[in-house]
């Protein structure tokens, strides 16, 4: 423990509070003297009173015995440093998504060209190449839903008018124009319509 940066910091704390020694000393009801040594560092506040004085500076017991604000420091630091990860995280997965979203269009659309080029390139009855069709066109109905929702959870649209960054009603996205992954949309910020692009990272891009 170290006294003298203690006694500065209860110093410190006393000046941004306000109050003078003798001010402390009257709200602590110690003496101006006492109050004088513990911010040279020639005595410790009495345990007995300790809780109190941390209540008037505005400290924790902790950060007295620190002699600075150092838990709340590391807290925040270590709540920021999460919380980068998180949205790194998050970019991470959802450029995952977006992959997978491709390979789930390719998959499901291939089979229903291969399937339309079979019923007309091989001679067949009529009904069996709408059965081939058909069939091979379930893939697609199935992942439809699903890569849609992907289009509209992954990362984030931007109206190109405010550029304000949003996820949009699953709604929104089934109903409008699009070409690639950039959607014709109203803006919840401007209420302006525009051609918004797909952004991954909030802040950033
Ligand atoms: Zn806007």
């Amino acid at each position: 423990m170290d006294q003298i940066k203690i006694g500065r910091f209860i110093a410190e704390r006393r000046k941004g509070c306000g109050l003078t020694q003798m001010q402390l000393a009257e709200q602590m009801n110690v003496s101006d003297r006492a109050v004088s040594k513990w911010e040279t560092g020639k005595a410790m506040p009495d345990s007995s009173i300790m809780l109190e004085l941390c209540a008037v500076l505005g400290i924790t017991v902790n950060d007295l015995l620190c002699g600075e604000v150092v838990t709340m420091e590391n807290y925040n630091k270590q709540l920021e440093e999460r919380l980068v990860e998180l949205v790194k995280e998050k970019e991470a997965s959802d450029r995952r998504l977006l992959r997978i979203e491709i390979v789930a269009g390719i998959m499901s659309v291939v089979p229903l060209i291969a399937a339309i080029v079979i019923a007309n390139v091989v001679p067949m009855e009529e009904w069996l190449a709408s059965l081939i069709v058909g069939v091979c066109l379930i893939p697609l109905l199935v992942a439809t839903p699903f890569m849609i929702r992907i289009e509209q959870t992954a990362g984030y649209y931007e109206c190109a008018k405010c550029g304000h960054k949003y996820i949009p009603k699953y709604a929104s996205v089934l109903m409008a124009m699009h070409s690639g992954r950039t959607r014709y949309m109203k803006c919840p910020a401007c209420g302006k319509r525009s051609w918004q692009k797909k952004r991954i990272g909030k802040d950033k891009e």
